[in-house]
C-alpha cells in the first residue's frame, strides 16, 4: 500500500481511501450549493425525518447512509422537489439552493429539476431508442440545436459511447443493467444539470458495474456537484469527499429519521464523534 492510501478498518473489510484526493477535495474556500435548514418530512400524520441541518459543497460528492428507513431518500428527494410529487408528503423548514429557498414563493418546481437533475435505484430508460432516450430532455426543453453533438457528449460523460455509438437506434431497454444505469445518467446529464441526484444508482447492480458507475462518479464531480444515497458504506468510502449519517430516533413509539453526523468521509469513518455513528460504521448496528 502506498503512503498515500489508508486502509479502514470496517467489519464489512478493508477500505481503501486515497489521502492525496481527500486533501485536494476538502471542502474549506468550496461554494455551498445547498443549504438544509431545520428540514422537516411528514408524510400524512407521521415525521419521516426531521431537524436536518448541513450544507452541500460545489464539486463533490457527498453520500448519505444510515440504516433503511432513516429518511435518506426522503431527503435527497428534498433536494429537487421530487416530494411535491407525493401528495401527502408536506416539507418543513428550508432548502437553500444557492441562497435561494427552492420552496420560496414563485419558485418554479420545473426550472428546479432542469437545474438539479436526478437518477434513481432501477434503471428506468424510455422504451425508445438509446439516442432518443437522451435527446429526450434537450427536446423538451427546446435545446434542439446540434443536437446529435448534444446526444454524443451526453454519452461521452457517462461514459458509454463507445458501447453504444455504433447501435444508437437501438432500444434503451436493449442494454445491460450497468448500461441502462449509464444511459439514466446521460440522459440527466443531458440538459446540462449543475447538481446530480443519484438515490441508490449502483444498488441493483452487479460488482463490474457498480465499479464502472464509481468511476464514472469520480470524472463527473470535475463538472457536477454530485448528492449520493447508499445503502452501501464501502461505497461511500470509495466515491464520498463527505458523508452524512442519518439514523432512527425512536420516541414516544415513533420512529424518526434524524441526521447524525456530518464530516469529511474520512473523518466519519476513522474518527466519528457520535457513539451512534461509529457502532453503524463499525457493524455494530444497522
Ligand atoms: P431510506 O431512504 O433511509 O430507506 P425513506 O426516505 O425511503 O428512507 O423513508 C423514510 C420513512 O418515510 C419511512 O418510514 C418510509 O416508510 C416513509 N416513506 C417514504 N416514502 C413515503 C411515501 N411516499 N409515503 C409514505 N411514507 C413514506
Amino acid at each position: 500500500m502506498s503512503r498515500d492510501e489508508v486502509t479502514i478498518p470496517i467489519d464489512m473489510g478493508p477500505v481503501e481511501i486515497a489521502r492525496e484526493e481527500r486533501k485536494a477535495s476538502a471542502p474549506v474556500q468550496r461554494e455551498v450549493v445547498f443549504d438544509l435548514r431545520d428540514l422537516g418530512v411528514r408524510y400524512g400524520t407521521t415525521t419521516a425525518v426531521s431537524g436536518v441541518n448541513f450544507e452541500i459543497y460545489q464539486n463533490l460528492i457527498t453520500a448519505m447512509i444510515g440504516p433503511s428507513g432513516c429518511g435518506k431518500s426522503t431527503v435527497i428527494r428534498c433536494l429537487n422537489r421530487m416530494n411535491d410529487l407525493v401528495p401527502t408528503a408536506k416539507i418543513d423548514g428550508e432548502v437553500h439552493y444557492h441562497g435561494q429557498d427552492i420552496y420560496g414563493d414563485g419558485v418554479d418546481p420545473v426550472e428546479v429539476r432542469r437545474r438539479i437533475g436526478m437518477v434513481f435505484q432501477r434503471a428506468n430508460p424510455f422504451p425508445k431508442s438509446i439516442y432518443d432516450n437522451v435527446a429526450w430532455g434537450p427536446r423538451v426543453l427546446g435545446m434542439k440545436k446540434n443536437l446529435d453533438e448534444r446526444v454524443e457528449k451526453a454519452l461521452r460523460g457517462a461514459a458509454l459511447w463507445d458501447e453504444v455509438k455504433d447501435r444508437l437506434k437501438k432500444s434503451g431497454l436493449s442494454l445491460s443493467g450497468g448500461q441502462q444505469q449509464r444511459l439514466c445518467i446521460a440522459r440527466a446529464i443531458a440538459i446540462e444539470p449543475e447538481v446530480l441526484l443519484l438515490d441508490e444508482p449502483a444498488s441493483a447492480l452487479d460488482p463490474i458495474a457498480t465499479a464502472a458507475i464509481e468511476d464514472l462518479m469520480h470524472d463527473l464531480k470535475q463538472e457536477y456537484t454530485i448528492v449520493i444515497v447508499t445503502h452501501n458504506m464501502q461505497q461511500a468510502a470509495r466515491v464520498a469527499d463527505r458523508t452524512a449519517f442519518f439514523s432512527l430516533e425512536v420516541g414516544q413509539g415513533k420512529r424518526t429519521g434524524v441526521l447524525v453526523e456530518y464530516d469529511s468521509t474520512d473523518k466519519l469513518f476513522t474518527n466519528p464523534t457520535d457513539k451512534r455513528t461509529e457502532d453503524y460504521v463499525t457493524g455494530r448496528f444497522g
